[in-house]
């Protein structure tokens, strides 16, 4: 796969490949630079749909058509083809970006391998058949003799799943037991001398084991080659890109809040109260107390309340009053007044600057004395709790925010207490403070007819 600069590849350079490609090798076709981060960005947010429904302890059904309708949202085109070829370069920059470590490894195994089991089952026998002579499974059809002595055990365990057994001509797979262990497991098959005999419609096991073992290997020869060449001689041009993708916020920026206009000072205790997600309600609480913030704190609390709809001049009256116990004004004016003109764009370099993202936030290494960062994250379990108590969560929910933070699913136990407090779902997930406050006036204003 060749990267440049900017042109469009004719369609002549394009591969046809079957509609489920299995990404033995990058594709023989130039890219465009945009495309290369585009295209992966779109995959990215498939599977990272397909992660938050996993977390959320989505049904088989349920992730059937979340897993559809993600793919038909992001990776969809009007030509096939380039369905064909955005489907194969975007796994293949997926690569570059998830093998770098044992951790990226893993959930980028995980998430594809997801993503390949729902499409494989969703393809025709003839495309099933198709991509198992392409992995050369080196499995037996049962022969008809075997079929007939083992009919009743066959229909027996067919039955115990609520299905029939197809007549004569049923196909089955005669497997080692531990290639298929999920069908193992979910006690779907006839064991007998060692081979589970695994029916066409189960087939998607065998392929699935195949994919997932391919892939966990090309990850590892990925990784070295990036090691060893690729980070070197790309370094001023994809290696940014690659290193950035990982960690990149897919939604909106928050940067002006529109839909429910201005914030006033006189709001803002109000709506810190129904509306902050946990993090900035922690900021929020701690200014008040303290009458100070470090600046990890500040630009936290501040670009969000900006994002929330709160005018520079409105900002600063906030500011210098909470710290007046402690600053007073001409120092105030001196050494904090220009960072917030500053983070409005009226100083300096006068960029916009964007409210922080979960995923920054998360990220982050708060020090001795900070309080910015992910309470999720970063509080301790006994203080983690009782926050949530204060927000009026109840127990049960809170042993399942807690289940999801030891688990390390910090922006679902985020997504799970905004359920708890606000008595409504959100499916979208929370990726963003600023999300969880628009998120939760719309549900107050739906609730009360207008925003607390
Ligand atoms: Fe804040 Fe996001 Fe953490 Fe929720 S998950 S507390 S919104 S950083």
């Amino acid at each position: 796969m060749e990267v440049v600069q900017s042109h469009r590849k004719s369609s002549s350079n394009n591969v046809i490949v079957s509609i489920l490609p299995l990404y033995r090798s990058a594709p023989p076709l130039e890219v465009r630079l945009e495309d290369f981060e585009f295209f992966a960005i779109d995959r990215l947010r498939v599977l990272k749909g397909i992660s938050d429904g996993l977390c959320r302890g989505k049904k088989p059904e349920e992730m059937e058509k979340l897993v559809l309708d993600l793919w038909k949202a992001n990776m969809r085109h009007p030509q096939a083809v380039e369905e064909v070829n955005k489907d194969i370069i975007s796994h293949f920059v997926l690569r570059l970006v998830y093998c770098r470590t044992e951790e990226l490894r893993k959930w980028f195994l995980s998430m594809e391998t997801t993503l390949f089991r729902h499409r494989f089952r969703r393809g025709s026998s003839e495309a099933q058949r198709a991509l198992m002579s392409e992995f050369k499974l080196p499995y037996k059809a049962v022969s008809n003799a075997e079929f007939e002595s083992l009919k009743d055990k066959l229909g027996q365990v067919a039955r115990s799943m609520g299905q029939t057994l197809a007549a004569a001509d049923a196909i089955f797979y005669k497997v080692p037991f531990e290639e298929v262990p999920d069908l193992v497991a979910g006690r779907r098959v006839f064991i007998h001398k060692g081979h589970a005999y695994v029916a066409i419609n189960q087939v998607v096991s065998l392929v699935v084991t195949q994919f997932r073992s391919y892939l966990s290997k090309a990850l590892i020869l990925t990784n070295r080659k990036w090691t060893s060449t690729i980070r070197e001689q790309e370094k001023d041009r994809l290696t940014p890109i690659v290193e950035a993708l990982c960690t990149s916020y897919l939604g909106p920026d928050y940067s002006q809040q529109q839909e429910f206009g201005e914030i006033s000072i006189k709001d803002i205790d109000q709506v810190a109260k129904t509306s902050f997600p946990l993090c900035m309600r922690h900021l929020f609480e701690k200014v008040k107390e303290d009458h100070h913030l470090k600046h990890g704190g500040r630009m936290q609390l501040g670009l969000f309340l900006k994002g929330v709809g709160l005018k520079l001049d409105d900002a600063l009256a906030f500011w210098k009053a909470e710290f007046a116990p402690k600053v007073s004004a001409e120092r105030f004016d001196k050494e904090y007044a220009y960072n917030i003109r500053h983070n409005y764009g009226r100083e300096g370099k006068r960029t916009d600057y964007t409210p922080y993202s979960c995923q920054k936030i998360i990220s982050v290494t708060p020090g001795i004395g900070d309080h910015h960062g992910c309470p999720y994250r970063h509080f301790s379990e006994e203080n983690l709790r009782a926050a949530l108590v204060r927000m009026g969560v109840s127990s049960r929910a809170v042993e399942d925010v807690m289940d999801k933070v030891h688990n390390r699913h910090y922006q679902l136990a985020c997504t799970l207490t905004f359920e708890a407090v606000h008595g409504s779902s959100c499916d979208a997930g929370i990726n963003h403070p600023n999300q969880y406050f628009i998120d939760s006036q719309r549900v107050l204003q739906s609730k009360n007819g207008s925003v607390a």
